[in-house]
């Protein structure tokens, strides 16, 4: 589960682990911790960069998923941080966590934006956004080629907005 995507990539599971602590202590101090929280890779996708769920083998815990495309030194870190961000904002809106719910659907009309806005974050939430709009669609191309073989015209996967949301 957690065999390395990109060889090489200083970005293991350790490595994310430390990732969430640290923004967890950062940016969410408010936040209290009140289950187990995990951190791993997941399997490769197009357009989830990130995901929240509760663990499957224990209703109590939470775990946080990230595309292993992140592995990829071409993704600079502050998109990964703000994949992560996201998924804490989930988090602390009460989405697969103890927490309160805060919202009727956990992307309420710009409420993860505000998250990050009232966070002091909104620059990295723009800059991700701004890096994904020019750069994942070649990043998608170089771990999907196998499914643009497959199709003799050239991939007409259409990358849609606003994915990089969800
Ligand atoms: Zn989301």
């Amino acid at each position: 589960m957690s065999k390395q995507l990109v060889k090489g990539s200083y970005r293991d599971h350790e490595w994310l682990e430390n990732l969430l602590a640290d923004i967890w202590f950062r940016y969410f101090n408010d936040i209290e911790q009140s289950n187990d929280v995990y951190i791993r890779y997941g399997r490769k996708a197009k357009r989830r960069l990130g995901s929240i769920g509760i663990s499957p083998s224990d209703r109590n815990s939470t775990i946080i998923t990230i595309n292993p495309i992140y592995q990829d030194l071409e993704i600079p870190e502050y998109v990964v941080i703000a994949t992560i961000v996201h998924e804490m904002t989930h988090y602390a809106h009460g989405f697969n966590s103890p927490h309160d719910q805060k919202h009727q659907h956990p992307h309420s009309g710009g409420v993860i934006r505000r998250e990050f806005a009232e966070r002091g974050l909104e620059d990295l939430y723009i800059k991700q956004k701004n890096w994904l709009k020019s750069n994942w669609q070649s990043i998608i191309d170089k771990y999907f080629v196998e499914n643009s073989n497959l199709n003799t015209k050239k991939s007409t996967y259409v990358v849609k907005s606003p994915w990089w949301l969800r």
